[in-house]
Formats: structure tokens, sequence, C-alpha cells
């Protein structure tokens, strides 16, 4: 037997490994020092965790430790790097290139630079969710002072050609940003490689604790390339005032860490799930669409739409499994996702998308009863549906249906 409720929304937050709590704890109640107390050995112990985890966190992404800001997680990392390469240029005409298929985190902060003044592009995306590099090319201008590309996608698990984007904006001598929340320990992230100069990062997202995460800034003479959105004390560079949140930024080290040493079994191993997932879909299930790219894309996610089905309902039918339609945070709103709809999918069909996110402590076992459940939800639903969508007593004959009806 599996254990249920089953969880594959990991692109909304990852478990934290327990080996990262366990590392984290002595921060809070043992050495508990203000890594900012430069005068006992409580703040100089916080210092040391502090510099330790930032040297594992560059490490990770073949940054140096100077090039590393600590924030509250990526979606203030996408503020600090939009709003504050823009705030270098209040009193100009400014322009930033971003993609309609970014996170919500960098999609508002692009548009509080258009409230104030800026000018924002938003790229369309290609069939299969990725950027087209001509098209990018084509977008920049005189005045463009930042390009914005997310490396992974949270929706449809799509991996944008970051190091070719690069090309572009090094052509045009445009700063390249990426919000990488995603991408961490899921495909090769490192900053020479991909050539960005500012990379967003996200603890929760790799098996990190929430509330932490990181700016990577290129070179290391920060103040020129960007102003402080937050003042107050001048921690980190003075780009980031604020007590240091020590013992999260010690589990992000941890984590950042672990990812680094496992990544390869950790990609074997949830290729195998995925693929076992995708197989067991199309074997059992009619009708399905995968949204974006199958070759570009990390092994962590599958989105799937159900032709004739809706996603809502779906979702709710699959009681004892935690899975999304969207993002997490648009997954009130019965909106279809703004992704999928951008990749040309009808609104109908974008309604029924399901977002699969794995991770290594998903089991065989688990995609196997999910496949199960899946195939029977769809099955129950598409005999209902459209002729009887509006009929309940019609639902509430259907054995399966009125159960989960009951249960609402
Ligand atoms: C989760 C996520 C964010 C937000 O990260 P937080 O650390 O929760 O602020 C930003 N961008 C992407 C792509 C994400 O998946």
């Amino acid at each position: 037997m599996v254990k249920k409720p089953i969880y594959v929304d990991n692109h909304a937050t990852t478990r934290t490994d327990p080996r990262v709590v366990d590392a984290m704890l002595p921060y809070f109640t043992e050495h508990f020092g203000n890594a900012a107390s430069r005068t006992h050995d409580f703040g100089w112990q916080a210092a040391d965790a502090v510099d330790t985890a930032r040297t594992q966190v560059a490490t990770l992404i073949g940054a140096r430790a100077t090039e590393i800001v600590f924030t509250s997680g990526a979606t203030e990392a996408n503020n600090l790097a939009i709003q504050g390469v823009t705030k270098k240029h209040s009193g100009e005409p400014h322009h930033v290139i971003t993609v309609v298929t970014e996170h919500r985190a960098v999609l508002d902060p692009c548009e509080m630079v258009q409230q104030q003044g800026g000018r924002v592009t938003y790229l369309s995306v290609q069939p299969d969710g990725l950027v087209d590099i001509d098209e990018l090319d084509r977008a920049v201008r005189p005045d463009t002072i930042l390009i914005t590309v997310m490396t992974v996608n949270n929706e449809i698990g799509v991996i944008q050609p970051i190091a070719d984007i690069s090309k572009v904006a090094r052509a045009h001598g445009v700063p390249l940003h990426t919000d990488a929340a995603q991408a961490l320990g899921k495909t090769p992230v490192e900053v020479d490689q991909l050539g960005v100069d500012f990379l967003s990062m996200s603890a929760h997202k790799m098996y990190g604790p929430k509330g932490v995460g990181a700016l990577y800034i290129r070179g290391g003479n920060h103040r020129i390339a960007l102003e402080p959105l937050i003042y107050g004390g001048g921690h980190e560079q003075g780009l980031r005032s604020g007590t240091l949140n020590v013992a999260g930024i010690v589990g992000f080290g941890c984590a950042a860490e672990l990812c680094a040493k496992e990544f390869m079994t950790e990609l074997d191993y949830v290729k195998r799930l995925r693929d076992r997932l995708w197989n067991g879909l199309n074997d059992r299930v009619s009708d399905i669409r995968l949204n974006g790219s199958m070759d570009r894309r990390v092994h962590h996610n599958l989105n799937v739409s159900f032709t004739g089905v809706d996603g809502e309902a779906l979702l709710i039918s699959l009681d004892d499994i935690a899975a999304s339609s969207g993002s997490a945070c648009s997954s009130e709103s019965h909106t279809p996702s703004h992704v999928v709809q951008a990749l040309g999918v009808e609104d109908n069909l974008a309604r029924a998308s399901i977002r699969f996110g794995l991770s290594h402590d998903n089991t065989d076992a688990e995609i196997d009863y999910i496949v199960n459940k899946v195939a029977d939800m769809v099955r129950h639903l598409r005999a209902l549906s459209p002729l009887c969508k509006d009929d309940v007593s019609h639902e509430e004959d259907d054995p399966i249906v009125a159960r989960w009806l009951g249960d609402r």
C-alpha cells in the first residue's frame, strides 16, 4: 500500500531534506548569534556558518562567494535584479525584455517597471514553450537595460536556451537575468556556461527551507550594476539590509551541497519515474496532450491536458493526490494557465491541464497508483461530459463521482 496523500506538487515546494533540517537546528538554539555581531564568539560562529553556506551556494552554480547576495527567496531575488537594475536607470528611457510565460515573480516586477515609466517587451513563445532567438534579437533596442528569461518554467518544465539568449544579450551589450528557481538540481546550472549576469535561486525548490534564496550578481563591484531595494544596516554589501536568516542560510548551503553531490542520481531516478508516469498515462488514457517540449524539459515535470475533462474537476476527484493545475499562485482562480495558453492551446484544453512535479521522494508504487486513479477519473468525467455537465443528478448516479462530490 502506498501512503496517501501522494505529493507530486514539487514545483510549488519540496519537502525539506531531513539532513538539511539537522544542519539547521543548532543555529536556532546553540549557535543563535547575529552574523553581524563582530565582537564575540556568537556572532563569529554565525558569520562563519554564513560564509560556508555562501561558498556552498556559489560552488553549485560555478560562481564566487562574493557574487552571492542572500535574500528571502527567488521572488525577492527577481525583484532585486529587475527593479534594482531599473532604478539605476530611472530618469532616462529604459526598456526591459521578458517572456509571457515567466513566473508572476518576474511579470509583476516588470509591471512595476512599466508603472514607473519604463517600457517592457513580452516575448511570445513557440508551441513547444521555447523563446524564439530571432524574435529576441529583433526586440532589443538602444535603451534596453535588461533581458530576463527564466531557466526552467515552473508549470511546463521546459528549459530555455539561456546560453543562446546570452549570445544575443552580449552582442548588444545588455545584461541578462535568469530566474533559475526551478532549474537548480534539475538541469546543469553554471553561470559562465549560461552566460548570465544575474541569477535567482530559491532554497525551498531544491529540498531546502522556505524563506531563503539568493541573487547571483556577476563581478565584485555590485553597486555599479544595481540599486538596493531594502535599506538599513548595509548587510550583504549594502544590497540587502536586514539581519541574516542564519539557520535558513545554513539550510540553503547544505541543500546546495547535497544538490551538487547527488545530481546524477537524482536525474536518473526522477527520469525513470517520469517515464513510468508518462508511459502509464499513455497506455491507459486516450486523447492526452503533453504541454511543452519533451526534449528540452526537466525530468521532474509532466504537464498534461486531458481532452474533454475540466482540470479543476479532475484535481478535485484526485482527492488523495496532491498535484496542481497551473501554478500554486494562480490555482485558486479558475482561469486557464497563462503559460499553457501561451503555447497556443485553446482555453478548454488549457483548463484541462494538470501539472505533476516529481521528486526523489516519489516511488514506483506511487506512480502506479496515480496512473490508475487518473485513468479511472478521466474515464468517469468523460462519460459525464459534456452532455450531462449541468445535470447534477446524473453525476450523482455515478458511484465514483458521487463519492467525491459527497466528500467535498
Ligand atoms: C517558486 C518560484 C519563485 C518564487 O520563489 P520564492 O522563493 O518562493 O519566492 C520564483 N520563480 C519561479 C520560477 C518559481 O518556481
